[in-house]
């Protein structure tokens, strides 16, 4: 293991982050590095993943007011409706950006890997799209839980790789995927589906999705007049919360709020909140928190969104939460079940599971978030995918 910045800034935020990968990785670390710092000062490049956000993925999405739950609630709650971009989740705003970055590159295929399949889906829709073969990283345990995302990326042509060891979920797929791209760099370029990884993976991702804070901020201006007083957004890896947070750090007066898959409870020991429940440690290339035992092993995680079901969060947010800059709470599964049921009943709208852990700890902290407060509450994708585990 080597850190090619010697424990130094490029690529770290606070003691967070950084590049912790075998020898052979960090080499084509840094020339994606090299490559996505020349595209993202591209005007060109800049151009063609801005039309492409807008006639292909379906951009600007809007940001609706949720009236009848904010009435419900006692506050006023708006959603910026990621739900409605291209393949129904945040994660294409990512794929874009970075397949297109892989055919600037050179690259002749793309492999990504997968937990719930909604970055496989969109990975395999970016590759379809610009012309790139697509290898698509996969547990057979979220294979089996998660089988129409499986036939919806091989419709676009991906293929897709079981992958049977460990707990036979995201992890697990992430070191296969990690081990396959080090044998075969030269070629082929690994889409990270989340603000974590190795540096610059968490910076790339981040830059790729603040699309929706950018998009957010201008809209609250204009349909409310002013910044909200919170925003909540469920954190995974950490891409949806760090892609609308991002354009709200420097305004102070606006809460950032980060929530973790609470899963059958933190006492439990059955959930996936690092914050709650880990400490910082090293897994796939940063040093961030993380699930562990006394002896350092990863522990096996649970959350009833396969999406926010692993072991490590985004090394950025770690830094946010030090800094006291964002918070972190969780939602457990019955809450965020019941959230999901709330806005199909009162607004018509169907979220992801993931989203609705976000939704959950609004309408649980509702009075503390205080009298009709403005918050936005990122719906990062749609439940389709979700909805055997709504409607068993
Ligand atoms: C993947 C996914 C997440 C979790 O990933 P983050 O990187 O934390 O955003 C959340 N919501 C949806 C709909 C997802 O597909």
């Amino acid at each position: 293991m080597k850190n090619p910045s010697g424990g130094g800034r490029p690529g770290f935020f606070g003691p967070y982050g950084g590049r912790f990968v075998p020898e052979t990785l960090i080499e084509p670390l840094r020339e994606l590095e090299a490559a996505y710092d020349a595209a993202r000062r591209d005007a060109r490049f800049r151009k063609e993943l801005a039309r492409e956000l807008a006639t292909y993925v379906g951009r600007p999405t809007p940001l609706t007011y949720a009236g009848r739950l904010s009435k419900e609630l006692g506050l006023r709650v708006w959603l910026k409706r990621e739900d409605l971009t291209h393949t129904g989740a945040h994660k294409i705003n990512n794929t874009v950006g970075q397949v297109l970055l892989a055919r600037r590159m050179g690259k002749k295929r793309v492999i990504a890997e997968t937990g719930a399949g909604q970055h496989g889906v969109a990975t395999a829709a970016a590759a379809a799209r610009y012309g790139l073969p697509c290898r698509v990283y996969m547990g057979t345990e979220d294979m089996a839980r998660q089988a129409p995302n499986v036939g919806r990326m091989k419709f676009l042509g991906a293929e897709v790789v079981a992958v049977e060891s460990g707990s036979r979920t995201l992890k697990d797929a992430t070191s296969e995927a990690l081990r396959a791209w080090s044998a075969e760099s030269r070629e082929t370029f690994y889409v990270l589906g989340s603000a974590l990884g190795p540096h610059p993976y968490p910076s790339m991702v981040r830059d790729f999705q603040s699309v929706i804070g950018h998009e957010a901020r201008a809209q609250i201006l204009k349909e409310a007049g002013r910044l909200p007083r919170e925003i909540a957004a469920c954190v995974g890896g950490g891409s949806n919360a760090i892609g609308i947070f991002t354009a709200f750090v420097k305004d102070k007066g606006v809460r950032l709020t980060g929530v973790e898959a609470g899963g059958k409870g933190v006492r439990t020991g059955l959930h996936a909140a690092r914050f709650a429940g880990g400490r910082p440690g090293v897994l796939h290339g940063t040093y961030t928190y993380l699930l562990q035992d006394a002896a350092g092993q990863v522990l096996p995680t649970h959350s009833v969104s396969a999406g926010l079901d692993y072991p490590a969060v985004g090394p950025e947010h770690a830094e946010l939460r030090r800094t006291g800059r964002a918070r972190y709470s969780s939602a457990t599964d019955a809450e965020a079940l019941k959230a999901a049921s709330a806005l199909g009943r009162l607004e018509g709208i169907l979220p992801a599971l993931e989203s609705s852990h976000a939704l959950a700890y609004v309408m649980r902290e509702r009075r503390k978030i205080g009298r009709n407060a403005l918050v936005i509450v990122n719906l990062s994708g749609r439940g389709d995918k979700d909805l055997g585990t709504l409607c068993p």
